[in-house]
């Protein structure tokens, strides 16, 4: 080798040392002219055409120099490129310096770090190139969808659905815009192993062998995608990179618009070709360590709302913020079009814009920690229920009077959820559909009217749900209590004259006292009265009272709609808590994670009781598109073990919130089961409802961006019922709020 480069370059006393290299073998040379680098490539025609592409690229970066840049040194002929027979030699100045990797960041070194691209794009812009316009690489984040295929390689499913769900963002917010975006060549590699710095500033940048022509804006993503590993608060520092860029080579508003979901969208393609690597290389540990930065980026990024992110990079370029309406303007505008009996949470409502997993995103850039909402059971957006939704909203939506398949496949693995007399399922729209189907079954298969309800309980907004539901007949705007409805005590342990373990049963022998001699269609009640305040319903009291309602001719509903699907941590279904087997149950709302879905669960002798002649049909109930998700929202609850993590997470919850007790006599009590949980607030010992403090907190959390409700008959249980992705971080976040409002109040 020292003679081939004594030979062709004039070099002499070189030493050679090996550095890594993908495509070629890499040399670093020092020689008595200097230090230089050698790449030593297998000859091939195509390899010829890229490496004088390459060339020309970095000869176009006139303004850098040598230093900067490893340009190509010429040999004795002239000739960049020295072509033997099975090899081409490339001899380049060596570019010293510390990699950004290597380096420790500082605010004048990201501002370089953006100058430096923004100058290297600047003089890139005119530049045309035949051989690289027309190969398409993998890694050109234009060509995302080539790496779906490899999520699944991805070794955690918690992880894959942090990749799916920024695949799904770069499809909806980037791809529609890709014609619209300005295309030069770029680098396309600005990786923190690839940019030298020296002094606190960036000075070269290496390795142009992924020059691709393609988006402008994909240059400034791939470079922040890297710069902000292993940083707290990316978004600081993704504005000092963006400014320094920006001066350089200034940006549009609709490129800026797209760049968080271009960060992510490098950061996908990142993992994705390194779990697929870590597959073929198993002993690789670099891989898998390479993969810890770019995955915490994503969890923070996904905790960052795009409305934020584009709100700082529009600061970083001068840009005037983005206009976003006042939340009174928008309230007005509800108003003209909405009653206002439609209410609003909290004093100051929340103008929604996105959610991902356990956050929400407001218009204003916020981000708001969801303790609240159960619906999106699985967690906000779940990739996999989206995908499930739209793939078969584009295949075929129809109802049941056609046979489809999707119908029968999820029928079945829901059923296969229930213990054994419960085999038929009638799938509706809501929970109020639901629990209105499940009176009218009872009601049929009894020939009897009469329902018993319990105080406080809450069933659904028709006709027939409000009739059952004490939690609206009894309050502002209610009729009272109808004829055929039988109220039963709310069984609260907490606040009961009965107390001991026989608390349960003497609930339900009152309960029956006031049945009297007359028959029941049924009893309807939640495991835990949700809307009472979270009240789990005494232990014994359903394994008493379900008999002897049974034993007057009447049937026992289960309203699962808020405590079904594993919330409960230690059991799938509610009233498998109770050691009981309701005749029907009614679900809804965590069934289709937002896509409005409910059921009814029954035996066959109901069904068939059910079947008179009368066809039951609802237009969309069990339609393919509802299946599909239904089918979807059980398989993540399967994949990401969610049960478990309501029981692991929920319990560590609840001992939290216990804790505060001792330091705080206004929480009377924390009760309920995995991810349903109440905290009721007293004022004194006789637990004197404190509602006032209830609404305080509730409104103070809202403040610091975490989201919890109120409710009980006396509005002083704060209800927390997160999606399942809850985390025990996420605990302390809540639980450490409520600690300093508490405090400070
Ligand atoms: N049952 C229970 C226990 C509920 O909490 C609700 C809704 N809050 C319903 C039924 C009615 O469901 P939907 O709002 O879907 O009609």
């Amino acid at each position: 080798m020292e003679a081939f480069l004594n030979e062709h370059y004039g070099l002499s006393g070189c030493t050679f040392k090996k550095l890594v290299g993908y495509i070629s073998t890499n040399y670093r040379v020092d020689c008595s002219q200097g230090t230089y680098l050698l790449k030593v490539y297998p000859y091939s025609e195509s390899e010829l055409v890229q490496l004088e592409a390459e060339i020309a690229m970095i000869k176009c970066l006139d303004h850098l120099d040598r230093q900067s840049v490893s340009t190509p040194i010429p040999n004795q002929q002239g000739h960049d490129l020295t072509i033997t027979e099975d090899k081409i030699y490339r001899l380049m100045s060596f570019v010293e310096g510390q990699f950004l990797s290597e380096a420790s960041p500082s605010p004048a070194l990201y501002e370089s770090l953006g100058r430096f691209m923004g100058k290297v794009d600047q003089k890139l812009e005119g530049f045309r190139d035949i051989a690289i316009e027309s190969r398409s690489l993998d890694w050109d984040l234009n060509n995302l969808p080539r790496i779906e295929g490899l999520i699944q390689h991805i070794a955690s499913v918690e992880d894959q659905k942090l990749v799916r769900h920024f695949y799904l963002q770069w499809q909806v917010h980037v791809q529609p815009q890709l014609e619209k975006l300005r295309k030069c060549i770029i680098h396309n590699d600005a990786n923190d192993w690839n940019v030298l710095t020296k002094d606190d500033r960036v000075n070269g940048i290496i390795d142009f062998g992924d020059a691709t022509y393609t988006s402008l804006i994909n240059e400034l993503a791939i470079c922040l995608a890297y710069a902000l590993f292993d940083k707290d608060e990316p978004l600081k520092w993704a504005e000092y990179i963006v400014k320094g860029y920006h001066q350089e080579q200034p940006l549009l508003k609709q490129e800026l618009d797209l760049l968080y979901y271009l960060v992510a969208g490098r950061l996908v393609t990142s993992l994705c070709f390194s779990s697929y690597d870590i597959k073929q290389q198993p002993d690789n540990e670099y891989i898998v360590i390479s993969q810890r930065p770019a995955l915490d980026l994503l969890r923070k990024w996904a905790r960052i709302n795009p409305i934020k992110a584009k709100a700082v990079f529009y600061k970083a370029a001068g840009f005037q913020p983005a206009k976003t309406p006042a939340i009174e303007q928008v309230k007005a505008g509800r108003h003209k079009v909405m009653s206002p009996q439609l209410s609003l949470s909290y004093q100051t409502p929340i103008h929604m814009d996105g959610a991902a997993f356990q956050y929400m995103y407001d218009a204003q850039g916020n981000t708001f920690l969801d303790a609240y909402n159960n619906i999106p059971h699985v967690g906000h957006q779940h990739p996999r229920v989206v995908e499930a939704g739209r793939r078969q909203m584009a295949q075929l939506n129809t109802n049941t009077r056609y046979l489809f398949d999707q119908l029968e496949a999820y029928a079945s693995k829901l059923l296969a959820k229930f213990p054994a007399p419960l085999s038929k399922v009638y799938f509706v729209n809501s929970g109020s559909a639901a629990s209105d189907l499940a009176v009218r079954l009872a009601q049929n298969y009894t020939g009897q009217h009469r329902m018993m309800v319990i105080e406080h309980g809450y069933h659904g907004n028709t006709r027939m749900g409000i009739d059952i539901s004490h939690y609206k007949y009894t309050s502002r705007g209610g009729k009272g209590k109808a004829e055929h409805i039988v109220e039963a005590p709310l069984p609260d342990v907490y606040r009961s004259s009965y107390k001991g373990p026989n608390a349960g049963s003497k609930y339900a022998t009152e309960a029956m006292a006031l049945v009297e001699e007359k028959a029941l269609a049924a009893f309807i009640a939640e495991p835990i009265v949700g809307c009472g305040g979270q009240v789990p319903l005494a232990p014994g009291y359903l394994q008493a009272l379900y008999p002897a309602i049974r034993s007057k001719g009447g049937l026992c509903i289960s309203d699962e709609v808020q405590t079904g699907f594993g919330r409960m941590g230690t059991h799938f279904w509610g009233f498998e808590m109770h050691g009981i087997t309701p005749d029907i149950v009614v679900l809804g709302k965590p069934m289709g994670n937002g896509h409005p879905m409910g059921a009814v669960v029954t035996n066959d002798a109901i069904a068939e009781a059910f079947d008179n002649g009368m066809e039951f049909f609802s237009s969309f109930g069990g339609n393919p598109v509802s299946c599909a998700i239904g089918e979807a929202v059980l398989d993540v609850l399967e994949e990401e073990n969610l049960q478990a993590n309501a029981q692991e997470v929920g319990q560590y919850y609840q001992q939290q919130l216990e804790a505060l007790k001792k330091d705080f006599p206004e929480i009377g009590d924390v009760r309920g089961s995995g991810l349903f949980i109440g905290m009721e607030l007293i004022k004194d010992d006789k637990l004197t409802p404190n509602t006032e403090l209830a609404s305080y907190l509730k409104n103070e959390l809202r403040k610091q961006h975490i989201l919890v409700s109120t409710d009980g008959p006396f509005d002083s249980v704060i209800k927390t019922k997160p999606p399942l992705c809850f985390n025990k971080a996420n605990v302390d976040e809540v639980v450490n709020q409520i600690y300093s409002i508490l405090k400070n109040k």
